[in-house]
């Protein structure tokens, strides 16, 4: 079985990793905060004192970072530190997990071309949850041959694997997946409250419009209103899942995209305008279902 790399064990990073050593590989971990290796350590993980400790030797690197500097630094490096893909040995394959902008992906993929290595970008969908249960969706852009051989690794952690292009195209995917996801939380969160000021049981509210024409993915799987659906962040404080911060992140990568190609996003303009405000108003380290707080009444909140 292969060693892998993995790099990066926060919200989903963590679990995905842990799916990996369940599953059979050999797992190396780095990650700048010590809590987080040791809990991968106590699932029989092993640990490096550098990322680039962690992936001299593995056959497979993967990274699950917040942004694009992020990736960029790590992989290609910069005056003061070498890059992942200068100790990584030939014929690693180097896999991004991260949600970034597109041209940060290329300049990954560019870069490990010139020492000839493979890179894919596979950003996922699926949260949280999905990280845990090993049901995440991968939206990968890289070559054909890169893709083919991630099959058995991505397999390890998800279920949904879609090859949507070439270097930078599952970025690009997944920025477009994220501005729907960011609009349908407003308009469900909007929609429920407005029930709820009319007296309706947001539960009642919930399983009707699941079934109905306004039936959506936050509804299924992430309901925003507090004891509506156990085991979601919205009935824990908002802690964990998908951070209001993150989302701002995708969202302004979402609008950068929108500019590049010339088209009109009005929703996801509208969108990213609340979710910086929610994160101003000092929400950035909760979950994004936090922004159901914004149409709720004062003395409900
Ligand atoms: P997180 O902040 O919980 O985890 C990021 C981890 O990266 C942290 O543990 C941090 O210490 C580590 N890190 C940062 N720089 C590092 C470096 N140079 N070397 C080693 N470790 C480093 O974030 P997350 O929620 O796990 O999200 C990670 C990525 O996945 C983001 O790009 C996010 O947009 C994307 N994503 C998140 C979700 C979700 O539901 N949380 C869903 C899909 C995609």
């Amino acid at each position: 079985m292969s060693t892998v790399a993995f790099i990066g064990l926060g919200n989903m990073g963590g679990p995905m990793a842990a799916n990996l050593i369940k599953a059979g590989f050999t797992v190396k971990v780095f990650d700048l905060v010590p809590a987080a290796m040791q809990t991968l350590a106590e699932q029989g993980a092993l640990t490096a004192n550098s990322a680039c400790g962690a992936a001299a030797g593995a056959d497979i690197v993967i990274t699950m970072l917040p942004a694009g500097k992020h990736v960029r630094s790590l992989y290609v490096g910069d005056d003061n530190a070498k890059g992942l893909i200068d100790v990584v040995a030939a014929g690693t394959l180097l896999i991004d997990c991260s949600t970034i902008d597109a041209d940060s992906a290329r300049f990954v993929a560019k870069h490990a071309a010139e020492k000839e290595l493979a890179f894919i970008d596979a950003p996922v969908s699926g949260g949280t949850a999905g990280a845990a249960a090993g049901t995440l969706t991968f939206i990968c852009g890289g070559s054909d041959s890169a893709f083919e051989q991630a099959q058995g690794v991505l397999n390890a952690m998800g279920g949904n694997i879609f090859h949507a292009g070439a270097a930078g195209a599952g970025q690009v995917a997944k920025i477009c997946n994220n501005m729907l996801l960011s609009v349908l939380m407003v308009a469900t969160s909007e929609s429920l409250q407005m029930g709820i000021d009319h007296g309706l049981d947001p539960q009642i509210l919930s399983d009707i419009m699941k079934v109905s024409s306004g039936g959506n993915w936050t509804l299924d799987k992430y309901n925003p209103c507090p004891g509506v659906m156990e085991s979601v962040p919205s009935s824990n404080g908002y802690q964990g899942g998908f951070m209001v911060d993150l989302m701002v992140k995708d969202l302004g990568l979402s609008q950068e995209a929108a500019l590049l190609s010339n088209s009109s996003t009005p929703m996801g303009a509208l969108a990213r305008s609340l979710y910086v405000n929610h994160a101003k108003q000092g929400n950035g380290k909760r979950d994004f279902s936090s922004i159901f707080e914004q149409f709720a009444h004062s003395e409900q909140i």
